[in-house]
């Protein structure tokens, strides 16, 4: 009899069995796929890290997180500069100083702030209640046109109209000519890729993969004194309430018998004609020096059965939707549910890791 099975070696599901096993807790991780790690997992091409689910740039304010991360790996100075492209022209993100030269010339903060202003006067004082009058009163329309527009209805396939506000919050807006995508006090990728954190997390633990949980969930339930679930919430309640919306994404990924491909880690295609929003060299992240290269782009869809599930969509439908789900939770004995599928949340890794290390706390504690 396991004290936690754990569903899922993502993040959440390895944190909390290093939590517990550290605890002197019985544990076993089952994972569906082939691989652990879940959406961070690197796969090794001709010596480079590919990040196989997308690119995953860690950050963090919390000094405990970054530290407790760094037990298991090392992580290096990366700090993420993403370019965007529109129209045939090329912008610095987020937007900051010398994305407002790239646009308008302007060389001073006060210049900028002028034309801003002048943007987002309709929206001054009231609270924007969707994503489109959120970029404008914090950017103004040229922004929002120019860099925001298309690529946010290519990536989430609805008006901006249509998307809560808080998606465009993550992006930082500065006047200063700092192109850092973030504004963390700690940011890096782990040198030799995101498994050795994932394998240093699960060390002595005894884990299984190509296990689909509810394929033989019965026994797994009868194994275990507790459930730990990571997967999608509505899936778990086999989507009696109904369907959750969730983004996917398609990667198609390259290499290339060049050394250098596009001088940067990440580089978003605006445009609404590019059916891609953006192209990824992993080398960069790292800083490598191969002769070759490996490229992914990244194509936005609906989920459809079969997908992988990638972005929660935290729209006030969806968002009602979920919290039944969680009433039903919360009247499950015996499993808990965590992480970015089962909290149905936009969360970071360093989100995810927090609501782990919470979570666990909180188990252990009983
Ligand atoms: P997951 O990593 O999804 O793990 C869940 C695991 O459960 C999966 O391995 C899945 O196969 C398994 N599972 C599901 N159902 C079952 C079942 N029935 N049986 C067995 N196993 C099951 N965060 C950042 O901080 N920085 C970034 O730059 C960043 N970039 C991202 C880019 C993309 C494209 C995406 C999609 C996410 C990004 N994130 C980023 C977010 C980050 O991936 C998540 O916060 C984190 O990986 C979530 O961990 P998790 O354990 O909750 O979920
Ligand atoms: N975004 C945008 N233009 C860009 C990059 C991002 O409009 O060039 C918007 C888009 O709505 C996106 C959100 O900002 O969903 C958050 O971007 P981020 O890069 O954080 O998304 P993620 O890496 O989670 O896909």
């Amino acid at each position: 009899m396991y004290d936690f099975i754990i569903v899922g070696s993502g993040l959440f599901g390895s944190v909390f069995a290093h939590e517990a096993h550290k605890k002197g807790k019985l544990v076993k991780v089952i994972e569906k796929r082939s691989h652990l790690g879940g959406n961070v997992f690197c796969e090794n091409i001709d010596g480079i890290n590919v990040h196989k689910y997308g690119a995953h740039i860690f950050h963090t304010n919390d000094k405990m997180i970054w530290d407790y991360v760094n037990r298991f790996v090392e992580f290096n100075r990366y700090t993420n500069c993403p370019i965007a492209i529109s129209k045939g022209k090329l912008y610095n993100l987020p937007f900051n100083m010398n994305t407002f030269y790239q646009l308008w010339g302007v060389k001073t903060p006060e210049q900028a702030r002028e034309i801003i202003k002048s943007q987002s006067s309709e929206f001054v004082g009231g609270e924007p209640s969707n994503l489109e009058e959120q970029a404008i009163s914090l950017v103004g329309r040229d922004i929002y046109e120019t860099l925001i527009k298309e690529y946010t209805e290519k990536q989430w396939g609805r008006e901006c109209k249509k998307l809560p506000a808080f998606i465009i919050k993550r992006l930082p807006v500065r006047f200063t000519f700092d192109n850092n995508y973030f504004n963390d006090k700690y940011q890096g990728i782990p040198i030799g890729g995101y498994n050795k954190l994932i394998e240093g997390l699960l060390e002595g633990i005894e884990v299984e993969t190509n296990i689909d949980y509810f394929l033989n969930k019965k026994r797994w339930d009868s194994q275990a004194k507790k459930i730990i679930y990571t997967g999608p919430i509505d899936r778990y309640f086999s989507y009696s309430l109904g369907r959750l919306d969730y983004r996917s994404l398609n990667f198609v990924t390259e290499s290339l018998e060049t050394a250098n491909f596009q001088g940067n880690a990440v580089v978003n295609y605006v445009d609404s004609n590019v059916d891609y929003t953006r192209i990824i060299e992993h080398k960069h992240f790292e800083f490598g020096e191969q002769n070759s290269t490996v490229i992914t782009r990244e194509y936005p869809k609906e989920f459809e059965e079969g997908d992988e599930y990638y972005y929660p969509v935290n729209d006030s439908k969806n968002n009602r939707l979920y919290s039944k789900y969680k009433a039903k939770a919360e009247l499950e004995e015996n499993v808990v549910f965590g992480g970015r599928l089962a909290e149905y949340k936009y969360f970071d890794m360093h989100q995810v890791i927090a609501s782990a290390l919470k979570t666990s706390e909180m188990e252990l504690s009983k």
